[in-house]
């Protein structure tokens, strides 16, 4: 049975497992932390969402990032000073944030997303925990008719390629959620996208993945380098163990650049930081997840409480939790949520976690260019948890040799790489 080897235990790694053992892979997941508490796929807002059709990189992104840049409780931060390979991502931001650019990624991003979403369906089953994949879809929330207008031609835009999105004023969206006071002009429901709590999500999978035969190395030492060998790739440790895999599979999450370099590969990513918190016991649950849109807040119920979360800060990954940007969230909810106050947020521990970001907004799966044993599936940025099983099915076609379930073109790792 050919081994593979992958590293990294959150949510691509996981799903990745998954379905190379379903394709009779011998499979081996290697993550430095024990329960993923390093991964940013615990503490996110557990959104999957086909609404997000349109990249990151998109027409507005540049110059709301501007403005933003320099507000200290605005959602977005550029950290200072930038590191070169700062500077060359955004260079190939600006150059991918056009209208083309995302009339391209559109068709992709849809399917991936729809499809992602149908197969957590069939696995959340499998785990035994469907009951907690919440199909009520997702409120945006506006309080300025400016953002709302530009939402509702989005909205538009899904029904025509077949996302189900409706438009409704303040009265409309109490019928959708009773359960939560809301303080906006009206909002968009986007009846596709669903929610989950992701850490008892990775637990449940975990749990499946060890009783389906996969092996696991958490928590004792992290990949250090690979080298491609003839027909193996050699795997050392950062304890200094080596050992030959016929397959790896980065799923490293913003870290997977270190090791697409390893083998020769540039393949630009940034960390975007970003911070959660979660009351235990709110003021009120609400029963549909929510975006604050102007605040850029994501609200989430979940099996321990409501989370909330936000902030984007572009830069290196570092563990520094600034207090600005989590003041911003905890102050802008009571503004969309009245019953809330500021202070239920204070005392919270306060999670972050690192968005891998690709400049053009598109993950990267594939075999890195002159390694074809090793396959890359990291990239995700804000959607990673969205995008799990999906990533880990075409892993597992892209391992066994098959026809990709979806066109991966777009999706190369080698897509930088001068020739
Ligand atoms: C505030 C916030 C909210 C979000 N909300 C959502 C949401 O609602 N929906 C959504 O779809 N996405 C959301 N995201 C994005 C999503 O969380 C990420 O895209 C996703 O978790 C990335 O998963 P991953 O498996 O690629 O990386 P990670 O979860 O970061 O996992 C990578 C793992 O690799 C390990 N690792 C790294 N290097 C090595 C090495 N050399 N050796 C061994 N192990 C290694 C790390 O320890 C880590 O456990 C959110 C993100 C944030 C910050």
């Amino acid at each position: 049975m050919a081994r593979v080897t992958i590293v990294g235990a959150g949510i691509i790694g996981l799903c990745s497992a998954y379905y190379a053992r379903q394709k009779g892979f011998d499979v081996w997941v290697i993550d430095r932390d024990a329960e993923g508490t390093d991964s940013c796929s615990t503490g996110n807002a557990g959104m999957i969402v086909p609404s997000h059709f349109v990249p990151l990189a998109a027409p507005g992104m540049v110059s709301m990032g501007i403005k933003m840049m320099f507000k200290a409780k605005a959602p977005f931060a550029f950290k200072f000073p930038p590191t070169l390979d700062q500077i060359l991502w955004s260079w190939m931001f600006m150059g991918k944030a056009d209208p083309e650019h995302v009339a391209k990624c559109e068709t992709i991003l849809r399917d991936l997303n729809l499809e992602s979403r149908k197969l957590y369906e069939a696995m959340a089953e499998d785990l035994g925990i469907g009951y907690q994949l919440v199909q009520r879809g997702l409120l945006m929330l506006f309080k300025t008719q400016k953002a709302f207008s530009e939402e509702k031609k989005l909205a538009e835009r899904a029904n025509e390629i077949g996302i189900n999105a409706s438009v409704h004023d303040l009265d409309g969206l109490k019928k959708i959620d009773p359960t939560v006071t809301m303080n906006v002009i009206g909002g968009v429901h986007f009846e596709d996208d669903c929610h989950l709590t992701p850490h008892e999500f990775l637990a449940a999978l975990r749990k499946k993945l060890r009783e389906m035969g996969v092996h696991f190395d958490l928590g004792t030492s992290g990949v250090n380098s690979l080298t491609s060998v003839q027909d193996k790739v050699e795997v050392t440790t950062e304890r200094g163990e080596k050992f030959d895999s016929d397959y790896v599979v980065i799923a490293s999450g913003v870290w997977s650049k270190a090791l697409a370099k390893q083998v020769g590969v540039g393949m630009p990513m940034m960390a975007g930081k970003g911070y959660s918190m979660t009351l235990s016991n709110p003021v009120e649950t609400p029963t549909v997840c929510s975006l604050l849109m102007e605040a850029r807040v994501a609200v989430t119920p979940m099996q321990n409480g409501v989370r909330f979360g936000g902030t984007m800060e572009l830069g290196e990954p570092d563990d520094y939790i600034n207090m600005d940007k989590v003041k911003g969230i905890a102050e802008s909810i009571p503004g969309y949520f009245p019953n809330f106050k500021e202070s239920d947020f204070e005392g919270l521990p306060i999670w972050h976690g690192f968005r891998p970001c690709s400049p053009d907004g598109l993950p990267y799966i594939g075999k890195l260019k002159g390694n074809p044993r090793v396959v890359m599936a990291s990239g995700h940025s804000m959607m990673g948890l969205s995008l799990g099983p999906i990533t880990g099915m075409l892993v597992g076609e892209i391992l066994a040799g098959e026809d990709s379930s979806l066109p991966i073109n777009q999706l190369s790792p080698n897509r930088y790489v001068r020739n």
